[in-house]
């Protein structure tokens, strides 16, 4: 196979709340970066669009670093034009605080009411202009009903994937090194990896997904 151009996202995103203190969620970045590592070892050529996590950068990746789910839409959305594959692995912040206070908010003895906005939905809008030939795959993250959810996630952002995992037990999932994911395509089709280690699975997730476009 030729080398492809993927776009692979990773991490948390971090809204503000002042200049001190930001909404953010468990994200750890581990399979996003994976994902990365096992593009790259497989021959292609991968730009790692991340949010702020502890991991190195993959040799031979190039990462280019954000913070807010509106600084991530825009990177993504210019790097993507050129992107063969997109992964959309990163937990994006559904919610950012409406407000940013310019300065430290001060305690007091009063209850305190955060008015949160929807952030936007930076893989609904890749799938909204992808190009015939470009291939989407995105992630869903959930406590209850997985394979329900993520088809209607496949469906709603117009993807070709989507890998679906259980997030909230503690063998797997956020902040864990394993991880098990079922992945579904456009077809109907399901395929589930068992537990193990998030490098082992994004190699699998991988290969699962370019020998179904092939
Ligand atoms: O948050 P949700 O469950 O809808 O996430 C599903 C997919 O959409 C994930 O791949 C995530 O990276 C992406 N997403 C996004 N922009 C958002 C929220 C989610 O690209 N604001």
């Amino acid at each position: 196979m030729p080398p492809l151009r993927m776009l692979i996202t990773a991490g948390p995103t971090r809204e503000p709340l002042d200049p001190v203190r930001f909404l953010s969620n468990r994200s750890s970045g581990r399979m996003g970066y994976a994902l990365a590592e096992a593009a790259r070892a497989a021959g292609h050529r991968v730009t790692l669009i991340s949010g702020p996590v502890v991991l190195e950068v993959p040799r031979g990746v190039r990462r280019l670093s954000v913070e807010t789910a509106e600084e991530m839409r825009r990177v993504v959305l210019r790097e993507a034009k050129r992107a063969d594959l997109v992964v959309m692995a990163a937990a994006v912040a559904d919610y950012r605080p409406v407000r940013v206070a310019p300065r430290k908010m001060k305690k007091g003895a009063a209850q305190q009411v955060l008015r949160l906005e929807r952030t936007p939905d930076i893989l609904a809008e890749l799938g909204r202009r992808r190009r015939p030939s470009q291939i989407l795959a995105g992630f869903a993250a959930e406590t209850d009903h997985l394979l329900l959810h993520a088809r209607a996630k496949l469906r709603a952002k117009n993807l070709d994937f989507i890998v679906a995992n259980r997030v909230g037990r503690s063998d797997a999932g956020f902040e864990s090194p394993n991880n098990r994911a079922t992945l579904l395509d456009r077809a109907g089709g399901t395929r589930r990896f068992p537990l193990m280690t998030k490098k082992q699975l994004a190699r699998r997730l991988l290969a699962a997904i370019l020998s179904a476009t092939d």
